[in-house]
C-alpha cells in the first residue's frame, strides 16, 4: 500500500500571494474554498479581506480575537472578529465564548457578508 504524504505542496498562491498549501489552479486551500463557496466565479476567488473595515476599531477587534476582555463591540466589529476567528479554524462555540455572544450569533457573524 502506498502512503501519500499528508501535507500539500506549499506554493505562492496566485490569488492571495501567501505561501500556503496548494489546492488547485495555483490557489491555496483557503482561496480555493472561497472560490467554491462563492459559486466558482469566473474571475477567481473573491477578495478575502473584510469589506467596510474603515469604520472598525481594529484594536478592539484584535483584543476580541485574543480573548483579552473584549470591550463592547459594534456589530461590524463582532462580525470582523468572528470572521478572523473562523478563518483560524475555531469552532463557533469557541468564537461565541470569546466574543461573549450566542453561538448562533457567532455563526451568523462568521458567514461571509452578502453582496450588497
Ligand atoms: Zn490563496
Amino acid at each position: 500500500m502506498t502512503v501519500r504524504p499528508v501535507g500539500r505542496r506549499i506554493v505562492e498562491c496566485v490569488s492571495c500571494g501567501h505561501h500556503r498549501p496548494h489546492r488547485a489552479r495555483g490557489w491555496c486551500t483557503r482561496c480555493y474554498s472561497r472560490w467554491l463557496y462563492h459559486g466558482k466565479p469566473a474571475a477567481g476567488p473573491p477578495e478575502s479581506r473584510l469589506t467596510g473595515q474603515d469604520d472598525l476599531d481594529h484594536a478592539a477587534v484584535h483584543r476580541a480575537t485574543t480573548g483579552d476582555h473584549p470591550p463592547p463591540l459594534t456589530i461590524a466589529e463582532q462580525r470582523a472578529a468572528a470572521q478572523i476567528l473562523r478563518r483560524r479554524g475555531l469552532a463557533y462555540q469557541t468564537i461565541a465564548t470569546r466574543l461573549q455572544c450566542h453561538p448562533y450569533a457567532a455563526w451568523r457573524y462568521a458567514r461571509p457578508q452578502e453582496t450588497r
